[in-house]
This record gives structure tokens, sequence and C-alpha cells, in this order.
């Protein structure tokens, strides 16, 4: 219990810094509404079967939680087909990244992870006294498996693996990270962060490690509702983990960190394939458009299997991300080991249009041929 308060403090201590960044306060000189395209939301929300779901079970605030999370767990692992007993649920997966490095690390042992990639993880281990081994993605923006396995010794507790990535919106190929976990040191665990799973759209290399799952006792796979189901701010996500390390996990987890409207906007939208589908080809038509604009304007991004992009905009990145910011138009934050690009969440097609526009007030950069 005493490491959980621990977690739950230094998780705090993560976020308001990661997210001051992340999440900059809006402009107060501009009236204008700010356009949101920095922390990678289903800017349209979750379906309407998740809405009517959640003012539901708004009549139930006044109690704790009490079946809604067994229900949750029993419905996730019914899914996977997996046991109730292997999945942990999260205020996010922001918490079970957390609880993964609660569980596995601290002082003296090493994490390894690829760079850029999602910082939480990373920067709560770091807050534990743990040895953070961040390994440059490839020429191709793929986690370099060979160099990860290099890095990674007997004080190796936890490998982090987010595919698709963020920030890069790429892709790392299955056969290639099943035979790096088979050479990984035996008491090495792997974090494979699936948040934005459901964004691939026909890529022949990928496979997810729950939909596929692979026979390995050290491999957790961890999901969110807060992409593809819009319900970032509901905070809840999941972990599936094999039964020989979900116990660990299960006890750096905060207590009633699920909340009863959240439990039942999960349990909605995991019934509503329907939406998940819609969700994923309106995603593919807008990154489409994303990318004729880009194209149309002559600059470069990284091909994406997400709901955001990178942007080599072909100036400097800080001037960029100064003037949209004067706009009231708010992208990722500057991302050190890419600092050519600029990741920019995709937005309803009205504040993409409201995107270029702010874009098109620079001045044209100079053609590469
Ligand atoms: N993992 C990745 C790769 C993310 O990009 C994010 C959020 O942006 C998260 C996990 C955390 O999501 P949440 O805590 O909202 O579930």
């Amino acid at each position: 219990m005493a490491a959980a308060a621990a977690t739950g403090a230094a998780f705090q201590a993560v976020s308001d810094l990661a997210f001051a960044e992340a999440f900059p306060a809006p402009s107060a000189s501009s009236s204008a509404e700010p356009i949101v395209l920095s922390r990678n939301e289903n800017a349209y929300g979750p379906s309407e079967k998740v809405f009517s779901a959640m003012r539901e079970a708004l009549s139930g605030s006044n109690r704790y939680p009490r079946a809604e999370y067994d229900s949750l767990v029993n419905q996730i692992a019914a899914i996977h087909q997996v046991r109730p007993e292997q999945v942990v649920l999260g205020c996010g997966s922001s918490e079970i990244l957390c609880v993964a490095a609660a569980a596995f690390l601290g002082p003296g042992k090493r994490v390894v992870q690829a760079s850029p990639t999602y910082p939480v993880l990373g920067e709560f281990a770091q807050s534990m006294g743990a040895n953070v081994i961040n390994v440059p993605l490839n020429k191709t923006y793929e986690h370099d498996l060979d160099a990860m396995l290099a890095r990674s010794d007997s004080s190796t507790g936890l490998v982090y693996i987010c595919n698709p990535n963020n920030p890069t919106g790429t892709l790392t190929g299955r056969k290639d990270i099943e035979i790096f976990v088979r050479k990984l040191p035996e008491r090495t665990a792997i974090l494979i962060d699936e948040a934005y799973h459901h964004y691939v759209t026909g890529s022949s290399g990928y496979a997810s490690f729950l939909d596929h799952p692979f026979d390995d006792n050290r491999v957790m796979v961890a999901r969110t509702f807060s992409k593809m189901y819009g319900l970032a701010g509901m905070r809840i996500g999941y972990v599936v983990a094999p039964a020989e390390i979900a116990p660990r996990l299960s006890t750096e987890r905060l207590r009633l960190d699920v909340s009863v409207v959240s439990a039942k906007a999960a349990a909605a939208a995991l019934d509503d394939s329907e939406y998940v589908r819609m969700a994923a080809k309106r995603n593919a038509d807008d990154r489409q458009e994303f990318m004729n604009q880009v194209n149309a304007r002559m600059l470069r991004a990284l091909d994406s299997h997400t709901n955001f992009v990178m942007v080599n905009p072909l100036r400097p990145v800080d001037e960029v991300l100064e003037h949209l910011k004067r706009n009231n138009v708010l992208v990722g934050p500057r991302i050190p080991a890419m600092n050519k690009y600029i990741r920019v969440s995709l937005g309803k097609p009205q504040e993409m249009l409201r995107f270029w526009r702010v874009w098109d007030l620079m001045p044209p950069h100079k053609m590469i041929m």
C-alpha cells in the first residue's frame, strides 16, 4: 500500500511536469477558442451509446465503485480470452505505465526504451531512481531492437515498446519484436503499449500482442480508452498481463482509481464495435486529407499509423511553434530527439482548415529539390 501511495505522489509530479509542457494554457491574448491538436485525442468524442451509458451511470455517483470494476475486468478478459486475474485497470493507461515501472524497477534497475517515445514511463522510472536507457529509433523510425538488446543486461527490469510509437506514429514489425523478446534476459519484463492500436489499418508487418497473443510469460500489453474510444477525460485504461506477473501490478495500483462513470463508459465503448470501425475509417480519411495538404505545400511528414502526424515544416521548429501558439493553435511539445519535426494531432475538418489557414500565414519555406 505504501508503494501504491508513493506511486501516486510521483505519478502526480511526473504528470504535472509532462502535462504543463504538453498541454499549455491557451493564450489570453486571443479571444478565439484554441484549436487543440496537441494531445492525440479523438476530436469527435465517444459514441452516442457511450454518452447514454455515462448519463445513466451518473445517478450512481454518490456511491463508491463496487461491482463496476469487476464487471469491466470480466468483459475485457472475455474479449481477450484471458482470465480476469490477468486484467488490471488504471486511471488511464498512464497509471498502468507507472504501475509497471513501480513493479519492475527501482534504484539500480534499468529500463530500456526508444527515443523518442511516450515519456511517462521513463520519467516515472527516473523519479524512482532507475536508469533510463534511451535508444534512438532506426532510420525508418522503428524501434532499433538490435541496439535495445545490446543495452539490455541482467539489471534490466523492464523494456518499454510503444507500438505504434508516439510521437512518430510509426510501427515496429511483429516478427522482429518476437525475436527480440526471446533474446532478452530471462528476468526482464516487457510492456507493449498499444494506445494507438485501433488506428492501424492494413499493415502486413504489424500485429497486436493482444489480438494475436504470444506465448511468453513476461509480456504485458497496455491499452487505453483515451484515443479511439474518445474517453480521454474519463481516465481509464488497462493492462493484460501473464498470470505470473499480474498480481505484482495489482499491488501497485491506487485503490478506487476507476470511477463508476468511467467504468460504465468503457464497458459501453467495448460493446460498440461499429463505432470503432467507423472512427478508424474516419481517421484514415482525415489523415489522408492532412497528407494531401502536406504534399500541396511540399512539406515532409512521416507515414503515420495513428491519429497524429509528425511534420517537418522545413523551417525552424521554434518559430513554427511560436507562430501557431500566437494564433491559438496548440500542437505537440518540442521533441528534443527529433528537433526538426512537430507533432500534429488530427482534429475535425473545420479545425484542420483553421490549422492550415494559420500555417499559411507563415512566409513560404525554401524549396528542397
Ligand atoms: N501511451 C501512449 C503511447 C500515449 O500516447 C498516451 C497518451 O497520450 C498514453 C499511453 C496515456 O493515455 P491515458 O493515460 O490517457 O490512457
